[in-house]
């Protein structure tokens, strides 16, 4: 593999017109109504250069970044899952023949535009989240052959995260700021002056990196990205405590906590939309108004619905709370059981799009602390507790 090289900030447009060349469709991050989002991105020019963002629980503005900064700002609004992984997607046909039926299955590649994608700006936490998908959706005894045929050809420019955000908390969870192994370029933009290191991990990457008007990178310039990560790491806004929660979370599934949660929850399922790793899906289908036609959909589902739950005559989680209960006990415990990784990916973006500001990091403390609190009263009193759950 190439050494790590420099690439100056013209060199961009560079890199958009060489993954254009070779076929790809560039998505990278633009400004669009009032937050930074990924788009179609033909020109350089159109990045947010100069813009940042403020995220806080419930909260989401832009704000001046530092003048000339290309990826001045925490994460985009939606993750790459809706690329990769789209909200709805048509899976066949149905047509009435003279004699029943026929099926026609659609693939990714009968969409008018299949272009392989090229995504510009993935965040470390957002590598890691589609490294989770790739292992939940290509790596078990069923391959999802739409996921399979979008993410094999697409091409992953990774930036490392030089302002992360007030909800952000990848470096307590080991995703960030410097993305890890799951791209096939990282870029860490660098200042005084402007530059950008690049270093490329795939051998598809490599051949991108060989066709970029670059120079070896230096000591110095190696020396810079460690010192922003380490800046970064120090800006986290958030953080996660992870080593006990495969056993805290099922142990509290009785904890009081889950009702105060519910007082504020509106299931109104942004959470799960907006998470770069929940996959849930369901099934529609529809037929046109003659009948002749129908089409099975396969669209993103929530396990803050109430259908959701639905078993044979009722919904099993009625109640909010237990919604809540269920989402965060797989995405950070069972999840574990069940695919070998915690779900969460410490990317803030649930705590940022929660209309009612529920944050995480923070129920997670107070269930741990309640915990503690009833054990410490279980211990005093020889585990003799009336009443009362962890
Ligand atoms: S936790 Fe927040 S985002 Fe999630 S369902 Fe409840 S109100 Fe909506
Ligand atoms: S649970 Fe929240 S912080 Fe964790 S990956 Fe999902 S959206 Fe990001």
């Amino acid at each position: 593999m190439a050494g790590p090289a420099i690439l100056a900030p013209s060199g961009l447009q560079a890199l958009l017109d060489v993954l254009r060349a070779r076929g790809y469709r560039v998505l990278g991050p633009q400004v669009r109504d009032g937050a930074i989002v990924l788009a179609e991105l033909a020109d350089a020019a159109a990045l947010p250069v100069g813009v940042g963002d403020a995220q806080a629980p419930g909260r989401y503005r832009l704000r001046d970044g530092e003048p000339d900064r290309v990826f001045g700002f925490a994460t985009t609004a939606q993750s790459p899952k809706a690329v990769l992984f789209p909200p709805d997607e048509l899976l066949w046909r149905g047509r009435r023949t003279a004699d029943g039926f026929s099926i026609e299955p659609v693939a990714p590649a009968d969409e008018p535009d299949h272009r392989p994608v090229a995504v510009l700006g993935v965040r470390g936490c957002d590598v890691a989240a589609i490294g989770i998908h790739d292992r939940v959706l290509l790596g078990r005894a069923h391959v999802d052959a739409h996921y399979a045929a979008r993410r094999e050809e697409a091409f992953l420019v990774a930036v490392t995260c030089s302002a992360p955000g007030g909800t952000c908390f990848c470096a307590s969870v080991g995703t960030g700021p410097r993305p890890r192994a799951g791209s096939d370029l990282v870029l860490t933009e660098l200042t005084e002056p402007h530059r950008f290191l690049v270093e490329a991990t795939t051998a598809a990457g490599e051949a991108v990196l060989a066709e970029l008007p670059t120079a070896p990178a230096t000591a110095d310039d190696l020396a810079a990205a460690d010192a922003l990560v380490e800046a970064a790491t120090a800006q986290m806004g958030r953080s996660l405590r992870t080593d006990d929660l495969h056993e805290l979370l099922p142990a509290s599934a009785e904890s009081p906590r889950w009702a105060a949660i519910a007082e504020r929850c509106l299931a109104c399922t942004n959470c799960t939309a907006v998470c770069p790793t929940c996959f849930c899906t369901g099934v529609e289908d529809a037929s046109d108004l003659t009948g002749d036609l129908d089409e099975r959909h396969r669209v993103w589902d929530s396990c803050f619905s109430l259908p959701y739950s639905y078993i044979h005559g009722g919904a099993v989680r009625t109640w909010t709370a237990s919604r809540y209960r269920q989402w965060l006990t797989h995405k950070l415990a069972s999840w574990q059981d069940q695919f070998g990784t915690s779900g969460c990916v410490g990317c803030g973006r649930c705590i940022t799009w929660c209309p009612a500001g529920i944050d995480l990091t923070a129920e997670v403390a107070t269930i741990r602390e309640l915990a503690e609190a009833h054990d410490a009263v279980a211990a005093a009193s020889d585990g003799d507790v009336l009443g009362g759950h962890r």
